[in-house]
């Protein structure tokens, strides 16, 4: 079918008060980059629902994308029809032929905003139910979940139908909760967590740590990778690479084995906070889950937030591996995650470390570093990139043409 429109429900948002106009400019923001690569698409937002008027855009490939922007509690394709009731009756006998099989049910809703029309929704409902039994008389109807519940909607500008109702993401539109620094790895846990706080509304900027030579090229476009899996969200993520290798060589040079991982923990986590103010993110979201590994204790917790008042979101810190992957699995980054390169923390990591550091050991050891000078020269050498939306979809092809 040749759609003219997409009709939007808004999710949570339509209950957020005086917050609701910003809510929506900014879920139409969203939906703007998302269909970055359709310019004809215009954008119609109003308190109660957006129209997308595709303008001849092919809607096949723009209804999977508006799948994925939270905000949205359902949207409905829909086909702009000539204003008068014989152009309406085809209309309806054409969609029934398109999509009716024997024993289904159907009902007609119509609803009539231009009051000028010649008919009422009453009429409408009739008339064209009739259209429908003149080509399939034995169709039975139903009021309460038909198989086929046609709508038409009379506007002023036109008349609408449609017969779909999809289901949207829902969540809150990205950008309305602010802006937090996701710590990505190349792992399955962060790329999770960052979906998580972005289907809150949280704007994610990636941050990752990258230790070349001995972190390889690939493990780095592995990170940016799973970025561009998050980035349908919202759009794009920006993904800001840190270069950790001297920090890291540092630290093995002058922390005891036992604290190797708690000590890199921290310098981490001082870095994306400074990361975080240079560029007004308010919060850090990491992909830690309790007891998972070494450093994932409480103990380990605290020693390593101790660098930081500011809070540290951990979306799936009481998760089990098994419903992590799952969530890991329905956004698509479990296959890239479990490919075998190595992040900075795995080739570093000791046979053991301390899974109750101790927190006046790990200063201690933290204070033969020169923080300063190892931080500043890891933060002139940072590398921002935009990661969008168009790019990620054109990596998931190439990537399934290697399978
Ligand atoms: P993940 O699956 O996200 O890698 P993990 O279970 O492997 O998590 P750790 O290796 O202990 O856990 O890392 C804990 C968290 O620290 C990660 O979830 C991530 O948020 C952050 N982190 C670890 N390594 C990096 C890195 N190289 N760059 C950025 N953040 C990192
Ligand atoms: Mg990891």
């Amino acid at each position: 079918m040749n759609y003219t429109e997409i009709m939007i429900r808004y999710g949570e948002l339509s209950t957020k008060g005086k917050n609701r106009k910003a809510f929506i400019m900014q879920l139409a923001a969203n939906v703007k980059r998302v269909l970055d690569e359709f310019p004809a698409v215009k954008i119609h937002a109003d308190r109660d629902r957006m129209h997308l008027l595709l303008n001849g855009e092919d809607s096949s490939q723009i209804l999977p994308r508006l799948e994925k922007v939270f905000g949205i509690q359902s949207f409905s394709p829909s086909v702009r029809i000539e204003k008068n009731f014989p152009a309406l009756r085809t209309a309806v006998q054409e969609i029934m032929r398109d999509i009716y099989q024997a024993g289904m049910t159907f009902k007609i809703t119509s609803k009539r905003s231009d009051h000028d029309f010649e008919m009422d929704s009453n009429e409408l409902n009739r008339e064209l139910g009739g259209a429908v039994f003149e080509i399939y008389p034995d169709i039975q109807v139903q009021m309460k979940k038909p198989d086929i519940n046609i709508r038409v909607e009379i506007r002023r500008e036109g008349a609408y139908l449609s017969y779909e109702t999809l289901l949207g993401a829902g969540g809150l539109p990205v950008g309305t909760g602010g802006r937090g620094m996701l710590m990505l790895s190349g792992g399955i846990d962060s790329p999770v967590a960052g979906y998580l706080s972005m289907k809150r509304g949280v704007e994610v900027e990636a941050v990752h740590f990258a230790s070349p030579p001995y972190t390889s090229e690939q493990a780095l476009q592995k990170a940016k990778d799973l970025a561009g899996k998050l980035a349908p969200y919202s759009g794009s993520v920006q993904f800001i690479e840190v270069p950790f290798t001297e920090i890291q060589e540092e630290i093995k040079r002058v922390v005891p084995q036992g604290y190797l991982m708690t000590v890199t923990r921290r310098l981490m986590l001082r870095l994306t906070d400074i990361l975080r103010e240079q560029r007004n993110g308010l919060v850090i979201i990491n992909g830690e889950s309790l007891g998972q590994v070494a450093s994932q204790t409480l103990q380990s917790m605290v020693a390593i937030n101790d660098v930081t008042n500011t809070p540290i979101i951990r979306p799936v810190v009481s998760m089990d591996k098994n419903e992590i992957i799952e969530i890991a699995e329905k956004i698509d980054t479990f296959e890239l995650a479990i490919q075998p390169f190595e992040d900075c923390c795995t080739i570093f990591a000791p046979p053991q470390p301390k899974t109750r550091p101790k927190l006046d050991k790990t200063r201690q050891y933290e204070a033969r570093l020169d923080l300063e000078g190892l931080m500043e020269r890891a933060l002139a050498g940072i590398k921002v990139s935009e990661i969008t939306a168009a790019e990620s979809d054109e990596k998931v092809e190439d990537f399934s043409d290697l399978l």
